[in-house]
């Protein structure tokens, strides 16, 4: 998708690499305006919930845990494990239809505003480079000297911090899927103590610092599989940060008291100064722009400045730059609409009538009836039960439609919290009130006093002699 560009040279090489080929460091200049601001806020919130949501208790209980080791996941204090697998995969579909529904129509906004990739980068990282090592020329100038004296003070300072941060992550990943009372375990026990836990921590540790102090924009551009399918997943009504070159074109300096006959660009170059991808976004939408608004700033802070409407790089579409057509339904974002909505009233149908305990009795295989004192006949089952809250669950089981007796095998039966429990019972019905082979039955289970699940199976018997 491009705008306007008659020299499309640009799309023979990447900003990030060199005409030798090799890496080009880019050294953008630090975003201010509006958007920046906005993007500050909003960032500041994402580090609230990110640092603090593992710390979050419901009546003791963590809120959030994604626990993939142990197969637990725990979403806004309801737990979920391995038997509720089709509803994990029910909303990872929803999830995914719910990013291309949500790119289709405003672009790559979550990549600018929301990625933690990003957020890290520019709010963060890039920050403390400005902090220690100055201005893009004075860091440009740094990287370019020999490695002494005030190079060294700068560098090492800034990569302790790196990876003071790179750590702090690490620890906070490993609180979303472990949760803290676990991480505070790995941290204060002898590293010796835990191994795996500890070697987790360091590799995510160093992995993050080398991702922020060199990789960089590099796994947006390279690595990102989401930046790799926005090729497919845009189209000409998508919002993107985009320049008006109807607007812009023909570009020019502007020359003092000469009578302008270009148009608002006045190629001041600043646009692509600011770009942490090294692009320059008047050649049109590129798989490099992650939407991070501060050309946006850059622009409008000299369109402010020539007395000229702000916006000449601006959140629009292709069509709405070409013909001022604003559209955010299309057939397309609809049909991912119509997806999105049936598949999120699936989801809440099975989320709300989900109970916390999952009993299921199946007849023993392989047992037929047995014989019992007092005329009775018993059918031997297999019961196997999941506790989903925080608090053991006692069973207990009635018949419903039929008067019998049931009797657990062992002690009662108590469902641990957050455990699989396997039992076995008897249900004996007096053989007079048996009336054919397959007698249905409908089984109560209750927790105390409250009823839980309502079970159907059937109860094998004698075949009725008939009256002679
Ligand atoms: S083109 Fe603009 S929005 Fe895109 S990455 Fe560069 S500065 Fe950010
Ligand atoms: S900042 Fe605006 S005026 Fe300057 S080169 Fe970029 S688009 Fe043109």
């Amino acid at each position: 998708m491009s705008s306007t560009p008659s020299d499309s040279s640009f799309r023979d090489h990447l900003g990030i690499v060199s005409a030798e080929g090799k890496r080009q460091w880019i050294y953008p200049k630090p975003p201010s305006g509006r958007f920046h601001s906005a993007r500050i806020i909003v960032s500041w919130l994402l580090f609230a919930v990110l640092f603090g949501m593992p710390f979050v208790r419901v009546h003791g209980h963590p809120f959030m845990i994604f626990d993939i080791t142990e197969r637990k996941f725990i979403l806004f204090g309801m737990i979920f494990g391995p038997h509720d697998f089709f509803l994990l995969a029910l909303a990872m579909i929803s999830m995914i239809v719910f990013i291309f529904l949500f790119t289709v129509v405003f672009g790559r906004l979550f990549c600018g505003w929301i990625c933690p990739q990003t957020v890290f980068m520019e709010m963060v990282f890039r920050k403390i480079d400005y902090w220690i090592e100055g201005s893009p020329q004075e860091q440009r100038r740094l990287n370019e000297s020999p490695m002494r004296g005030t190079k060294i003070a700068k560098k090492t300072i800034k990569h302790l911090i790196y990876f003071a941060l790179s750590f702090l992550i690490a620890n906070t990943l490993l609180a979303w899927i472990i949760g803290t009372d676990k991480l505070f375990v790995i941290i204060t026990d002898p590293p010796s103590e835990h191994l795996t836990g500890f070697t987790a921590i360091l590799i995510f540790s160093v992995v993050f610092h080398w991702i922020f102090a060199w990789f960089r924009e590099q796994a947006c551009i390279l690595v990102c599989p989401y930046g790799r399918l926005q090729g497919v997943m845009l189209d000409r009504n998508s919002i993107v940060i985009a320049y008006d070159y109807r607007r812009g074109e023909p570009r020019g300096k502007l020359k003092r008291g000469e009578m302008r006959q270009l148009g608002d660009c006045i190629d001041c170059h600043q646009c692509v100064d600011v770009c942490p991808t090294g692009i320059d976004i008047r050649n049109g939408t590129q798989l490099e722009c992650v939407n991070c608004t501060a050309c946006i700033d850059a622009c409008d802070d000299i369109m402010e400045a020539i007395k000229k409407p702000r916006g000449l790089i601006r959140y629009d579409s292709i069509e709405g730059i070409e013909k001022g057509i604003r559209k955010l339904l299309t057939p397309r974002s609809a049909g991912y609409s119509f997806v999105l909505v049936v598949l999120a009233g699936v989801l809440t149908y099975f989320l709300a009538t989900r109970s916390d305990i999952d009993v299921t009795i199946l007849r023993t295989p392989g047992m037929f009836f047995q014989e019992q004192p007092d005329n009775n006949i018993s059918n031997l089952y297999d019961v196997k039960a999941v506790n989903k809250t925080f608090a053991d669950k006692p069973l207990s089981f009635r018949l419903k439609n039929v008067e019998g007796s049931v009797r657990v095998l062992g002690d009662s039966l108590i469902l641990k919290s957050q455990e699989a429990t396997s039992a076995k019972l008897f249900v004996l019905l007096n053989r007079d009130r048996i009336a054919s082979m397959n007698t249905p039955l409908e089984v109560e289970v209750y927790s105390g006093s409250q009823l839980t699940n309502t079970l159907r199976t059937s109860f094998l018997g004698p075949v009725k002699r008939k009256a002679e």
